[in-house]
């Protein structure tokens, strides 16, 4: 299996040959294919197989394809950490280096007035924890109309540091027609219902 073979352009393939990896890992080879599709997904994915690149990857896929000029933030993905949404962030550059794309990650514990400045220029992919996240929607300095894809990425942890008010109040801010895509690496009752609640008829992928 080779990455282009998956859907991925180029520019993705040449970023994934520069990090040094020679072939896609499993999870990927499930998950790429199914979120260049356009549908949910719920996957059952520890750290470490490779399922950040799992999700960045099609997603990166799919605003080449899908090109605007509006300038809004595109893509969500919420985190439980911020060492885990500067990683992803991270992970956005070294996966998008040849892409033309622009991201931001956002947590709370630091100043709000650089993020509140960031949030006025160009962002296509924001990666927050999502107290921060809310508090910027109340004061209206994050424009969320414009999310099409949504990911919660280790989103049994996000219920085990008591999240889930905040991510309910932050689905209520977002377009109702958008991608969902949900990462957990247990699946608890209430990663179940959350699930259940999220996401229309998704794709599974246990690794
Ligand atoms: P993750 O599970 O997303 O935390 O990724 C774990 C590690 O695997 C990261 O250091 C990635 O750089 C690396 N990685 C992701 N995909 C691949 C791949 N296809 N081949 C080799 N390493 C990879």
């Amino acid at each position: 299996m080779t990455f282009s073979s998956l859907g991925l352009s180029d520019v993705l393939v040449r970023a994934v040959q520069d990090a040094g990896y020679t072939e896609p890992t499993p999870i990927q080879t499930q998950a790429i294919p199914a979120i260049i599709n356009g549908g949910d997904l719920l996957a059952g994915a520890q750290t470490g197989t490779g399922k950040t690149a799992g999700f960045l990857l099609p997603i990166l896929e799919r605003l080449a394809r899908t090109p605007t000029d509006h300038g809004k933030i595109r893509v969500l993905v919420l985190t439980p950490t911020r060492e885990l949404a500067a990683q992803v962030e991270e992970s956005v550059r070294v996966y998008g280096k040849y892409s033309d794309v622009k991201s931001m990650v956002m947590f709370g514990g630091v100043s709000i007035n650089p993020q509140i400045k960031a949030l006025k220029s160009r962002i296509d992919i924001l990666v927050a924890t999502p107290g921060r996240l809310l508090d910027h929607a109340s004061q209206k300095t994050v424009d969320l109309s414009h999310i099409d894809t949504l990911v919660l990425d280790e989103a049994d942890r996000m219920l085990d540091m008591g999240f889930i008010h905040d991510i309910k109040k932050v689905l209520a801010l977002l377009p109702e027609k958008r991608q969902n895509l949900l990462f957990s690496a247990t699946f608890s009752d209430d990663i179940k219902a959350l699930a259940d609640r999220l996401l229309d008829n998704p794709a599974l992928i246990e690794v």
